[in-house]
């Protein structure tokens, strides 16, 4: 495949992306074994910042401990390796990939004795909509059953069912879907926690069956900062029809405003002013021009 990048992390070295390749009989790809995280880093006066590094990293350690992963590396040496793999492919602004995986080793389900290797992606990555607003369908595809799975961790094979959505929602000429849970509540987006305005409070669908995403806690709280009343609840079909303002939080994502869902037009397709601030506020925030918000951006130096 074409180069997106120079060098890609691949269990301790940098390798020339060419180079960066396994084997067929790798677990994951065979069963979805993997765990992996999305971590955007930013230009700023200072040089590319990561943001929430250490968040993320912590993020991944869990994913790996629900598969039973053991990483042969520490937190520190996968911050360390994250930050050379963005400086070695001379990146200002861009897209992580970490990738923790069962490799080759049997063709068995049960992954035991597997090896776990590791690999670092750092990509040039603009947005992820193009649009200023996007258009969402509800998918006929729920969110994985909370007894199914531990949706709190970000498991590769998860993602099947974020593909189908996915699909699903663009062939009927949608952006992105909305995904609801088994008892019929708003789950999330097939890669984004979902979020509506209602009377000037922020809400958000409770952390059940979603993924406790990191874009979402960073707006939460930076909500509250800003004084809006938040509220992490079951939220129904009923709220999109009511509601004043919607978006999509993620790190892929970042602030993507919606302008309707199925058939409701939201704010008469305009983002809202709520959305706008926050999108505002978080964009100051990841190009290092809050200081409050400092302790969330790593320098790469
Ligand atoms: N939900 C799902 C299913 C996701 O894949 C993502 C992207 N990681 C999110 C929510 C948003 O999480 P974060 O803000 O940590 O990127």
């Amino acid at each position: 495949m074409k180069s997106l990048a120079k060098k890609i992390w691949l269990d301790g070295k940098l390798l020339f992306w060419q180079k960066a390749n396994v084997h067929v009989l790798t677990h994951a790809l065979h069963y979805g074994s993997a765990v992996f995280e999305g971590i955007r880093f930013y230009n700023t006066d200072k040089g590319p910042a990561i943001f929430r590094l250490d968040d993320h990293i912590k993020r991944l350690f869990y994913s790996a401990s629900v598969l039973d992963m053991k990483i042969p590396y520490t937190k520190a040496q996968i911050k360390k390796a994250i930050i050379n793999t963005v400086k070695s492919n001379n990146l200002k602004e861009g897209y992580i990939r970490p990738l923790v995986f069962y490799g080759a080793k049997s063709l068995g389900l049960y992954p035991k004795n597997l090896p776990v290797q590791v690999t670092i992606i750092a990509i040039p990555f603009p947005k992820l909509f193009a649009k200023t607003t996007i258009n969402v369908k509800t998918s006929s595809f729920i969110r994985l059953h909370p007894h199914s799975t531990i949706a709190s961790a970000k498991i590769s094979g998860h993602y099947v069912n974020s593909i189908l959505a996915s699909l699903e929602a663009k062939k009927a000429g949608y952006d992105e879907a909305l995904m609801f849970d088994f008892k019929g509540n708003i789950a999330e987006g097939s890669g984004e926690n979902f979020f509506l305005v209602k009377n000037n409070v922020i809400k958000t669908a409770s952390l059940e069956d979603i993924l406790p995403g990191i874009t979402r806690q960073s707006l939460i709280k930076v909500a509250v900062d800003l004084g809006y009343e938040t509220d992490e609840l079951e939220l129904t079909e009923h709220d999109i029809n009511i509601a004043d303002e919607a978006f999509f939080s993620g790190t892929a994502a970042e602030i993507t405003p919606i302008a309707k869902i199925d058939n409701i037009i939201i704010n008469n397709g305009k983002v809202g002013g709520i959305t706008l601030q926050l999108q505002e506020k978080f964009y100051d925030i990841v190009h290092g021009l809050d200081e409050k918000y400092k302790e969330w951006l790593t320098y790469v130096k």
